[in-house]
């Protein structure tokens, strides 16, 4: 009630911009969410996958609104589907918004309902994608289409790309995309996909809507440590194990600095607001940073994983007999680095390390940071906010990483934003990867709601061009120097 009140007394919104979204689209979001997750995509990583009948069922709905789609492929099977539909605003930027095909494998045996059985009961559809993302895939489409059924056109030019490969490296997908067609998407200057804009329940009466606007970078490390090989009973100081163990010992323990990136600021500046606590200062020191998290009760947990970088311990392998110390041990560590944070990583780690250890990175992506004070995040926040009244959109660093890495390197600065509202007691985070992975309609019906609206805000890119000469310097640069990736 105390929202509605709110909503009613708050400024005069304008009328809702969805007399165009008819009645179909509504069902069709559920089938096709339904449908896809049918189609089995499951990704094994190594390669091995298949993305086609899902590639192929999203080309066709496409097609079928006429939208002209590409289905693009690296390796037979893993197909990619990407189309442009035109904007009624050639100087805003065009926007590109993706989700992935693919799927995690998913166990039937650990299942309620069968994970690609795509059963839709009480109002809630099941299975492997429902969240992660074919929810987001078939917002995506179904709102396309019904933009065509009504004859609405976007303001600003919109890709739609539907990837492969996103739950392994990317290499058959995103990765691809933008290294052999970076000319696909010309002009994108701004991305949207997984995973923000659902409910956070965080106290009572608090509604948060975490909208990704940074992801930290992954480095997964190995740790060689060499060393003098001998008898296990002879006298060494140049054991291998020793060395290796001392390290993995201080790096697991390190407490690693707070590190504020403008996202996380921003992020607890409006926590601490909504709290009724106050914000941090400019230079605030870590104690500061740590009390205030522990006064943001369950809202913490949103801004808990991005404050720091850090590096976790994972594997450990040495020896092959009690009575042989052998010559080299090695370790892995999983560390994630904040955007800015990198350099302070490297150094901090050879610094752990120390002189008998070597580290190496094994896998590494980029961090990234998005503008919280862009005319995009305005919109997609007041969207939020429109149809969930008294709620409140947050800015959010993810602590993991999506294909917005990859699409990055065009220069496509990226969102996390898949709108769905929840019920109190749905562990979103948990069903990511998880069993019994769902999804409730009305969430979905939500999504279709503020994704029109915030794509209809006209809300234009952060160089959107006045002429056409900044237009063609961006394609000269940005686009050719895409094929070097911005991080290794
Ligand atoms: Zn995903």
């Amino acid at each position: 009630m105390a929202e509605l009140t709110e909503q009613e007394e708050g400024t005069m919104k304008p009328a809702p911009r969805q007399g165009h979204l008819d009645a179909q689209v509504f069902e069709e979001v559920v089938t096709a969410t339904s449908e896809l997750i049918r189609l089995d995509t499951t990704n094994r990583g190594g390669g091995e996958g298949n993305e086609r009948p899902a590639a192929e069922y999203v080309a066709s709905a496409l097609a079928d609104a006429g939208i002209e789609p590409r289905l693009l492929e690296k390796k037979p099977g893993r197909t990619n589907v990407v189309a442009r539909i035109e904007g009624t605003d050639p100087a805003a930027g065009a926007l590109l918004l993706h989700g992935h095909l693919d799927v995690v494998p998913a166990e039937a045996a650990d299942w309620a309902v069968h994970p690609f059985s795509g059963e839709v009961r009480d109002g809630v559809v099941w299975g492997r994608g429902a969240i992660d993302m074919k929810d987001a895939d078939a917002m995506a489409l179904s709102l396309v289409r019904a933009w065509a059924r009504a004859g609405v056109r976007p303001p600003r030019d919109i890709v739609l790309a539907f990837t492969a490969d996103e739950e392994d490296s990317a290499e058959f997908g995103s990765d691809f995309l933008v290294r052999e067609h970076p000319e696909l998407f010309e002009g994108c200057t701004e991305g949207i996909s997984e995973s923000g804009a659902f409910t956070y329940h965080a106290g009572p009466g608090l509604r948060l809507y975490p909208v990704g606007a940074g992801e930290r970078g992954t480095a997964w490390l190995k740790l060689t440590a060499h060393g003098r090989a001998g008898h296990g009973s002879k006298v060494n100081h140049a054991n291998a194990v020793s060395r290796l163990a001392a390290a993995v010992h201080r790096i697991g323990e390190y407490e690693w600095p707070v590190r504020l990136t403008p996202t996380v600021r921003a992020a607890l500046a409006r926590l601490a607001e909504l709290h009724g606590l106050r914000p941090l200062g400019p230079d605030a020191q870590d104690a500061e940073v740590d009390a205030l998290m522990a006064q943001l009760g369950r809202a913490a947990a949103l801004v808990e994983p991005t404050v720091r970088n850090s590096a976790n311990p994972t594997m450990l392998e040495a020896g092959y007999k009690v009575n042989v110390i052998p010559g080299t041990a090695t370790a892995r560590v999983d560390g994630r680095m904040l955007p800015g944070a990198e350099e302070e990583f490297h150094a901090t780690l050879d610094a752990l390390t120390g002189p008998d250890v070597r580290w190496e990175f094994q896998h590494r992506e980029v961090p990234l940071q998005a503008p919280v004070d862009s005319p995009l995040f305005a919109a997609l926040s007041e969207a939020l906010e429109y149809y969930d009244p008294g709620a409140h959109a947050v800015p959010y660093c993810m602590s993991g990483g999506t294909d917005a890495k990859q699409f990055s390197r065009l220069g496509i600065v990226g969102y996390g934003f898949t709108p769905l509202k929840l019920p109190e007691g749905f562990d979103y985070q948990a069903l990511f990867h998880g069993v019994d992975e769902r999804v409730p309609v009305e969430a979905l019906h939500f999504g279709i709601r503020v994704l029109d609206r915030a794509l209809l805000a006209g809300a234009k890119g952060p160089h959107a061009p006045d002429d056409n000469a900044a237009r063609a310097t961006q394609d000269d640069n940005t686009t050719r120097d895409a094929t070097t990736p911005s991080g290794g």
